[in-house]
Protein backbone atom coordinates (compact mmCIF):
# COMPACT_ATOMS: atom_id res chain seq x y z
CA UNK A 1 0.00 0.00 0.00
CA UNK A 2 1.31 3.39 -0.90
CA UNK A 3 0.76 6.68 1.77
CA UNK A 4 -1.53 9.13 0.12
CA UNK A 5 1.40 11.60 1.99
CA UNK A 6 4.43 10.22 -0.13
CA UNK A 7 5.21 12.92 -1.97
CA UNK A 8 5.70 14.94 1.04
CA UNK A 9 7.41 12.27 3.07
CA UNK A 10 9.94 12.24 0.66
CA UNK A 11 10.80 16.07 1.23
CA UNK A 12 11.76 14.76 5.04
CA UNK A 13 13.10 11.92 4.32
CA UNK A 14 17.08 11.56 4.06
CA UNK A 15 17.41 7.96 3.76
CA UNK A 16 20.29 6.74 1.09
CA UNK A 17 19.67 3.12 0.97
CA UNK A 18 17.90 2.18 -1.89
CA UNK A 19 14.60 0.83 -0.34
CA UNK A 20 11.06 0.17 -1.56
CA UNK A 21 9.72 1.67 2.00
CA UNK A 22 10.97 5.66 1.11
CA UNK A 23 8.06 7.91 1.89
CA UNK A 24 5.92 4.92 3.24
CA UNK A 25 6.94 6.01 6.98
CA UNK A 26 4.70 3.79 8.69
CA UNK A 27 6.35 0.71 6.98
CA UNK A 28 9.02 1.98 7.53
CA UNK A 29 8.62 2.55 11.45
CA UNK A 30 7.74 -0.39 11.61
CA UNK A 31 10.42 -2.94 9.83
CA UNK A 32 13.48 -0.71 12.18
CA UNK A 33 11.04 -1.02 15.28
CA UNK A 34 11.20 -4.62 14.90
CA UNK A 35 14.83 -4.97 14.45
CA UNK A 36 15.18 -2.96 17.78
CA UNK A 37 16.18 0.17 15.31
CA UNK A 38 14.88 3.89 14.26
CA UNK A 39 14.25 5.00 11.13
CA UNK A 40 16.76 6.80 8.87
CA UNK A 41 15.17 10.48 9.39
CA UNK A 42 16.49 10.22 13.43
CA UNK A 43 20.22 10.31 12.35
CA UNK A 44 22.23 13.22 10.75
CA UNK A 45 23.51 12.41 7.13
CA UNK A 46 27.08 11.34 8.20
CA UNK A 47 25.83 8.56 10.34
CA UNK A 48 22.73 7.99 8.56
CA UNK A 49 25.48 6.52 5.99
CA UNK A 50 26.68 3.98 8.08
CA UNK A 51 23.15 1.87 8.26
CA UNK A 52 23.47 1.68 11.66
CA UNK A 53 20.43 2.44 12.72
CA UNK A 54 20.16 0.71 16.37
CA UNK A 55 18.88 1.76 19.44
CA UNK A 56 22.63 2.04 21.16
CA UNK A 57 24.09 4.06 17.98
CA UNK A 58 21.47 6.38 18.49
CA UNK A 59 22.03 6.61 22.21
CA UNK A 60 25.60 7.07 21.62
CA UNK A 61 25.19 10.22 19.57
CA UNK A 62 22.67 11.91 21.60
CA UNK A 63 24.89 11.35 24.20
CA UNK A 64 28.28 12.59 21.98
CA UNK A 65 25.38 16.12 21.33
CA UNK A 66 25.27 14.77 17.72
CA UNK A 67 21.91 14.69 18.00
S1 LIG B 1 15.02 4.12 6.77
FE1 LIG B 1 15.05 1.92 6.39
S2 LIG B 1 12.97 1.25 5.87
FE2 LIG B 1 13.10 3.51 5.77
S3 LIG B 1 13.45 3.92 3.61
FE3 LIG B 1 15.44 3.84 4.62
S4 LIG B 1 16.16 1.71 4.48
FE4 LIG B 1 13.96 1.77 3.97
Amino acid sequence: MNCPEKENNLQNCNCSYPCAKKGNCCQCLLYHRKMRQLPACFFPADEEKTYDRSYENFVRLVQAGKI
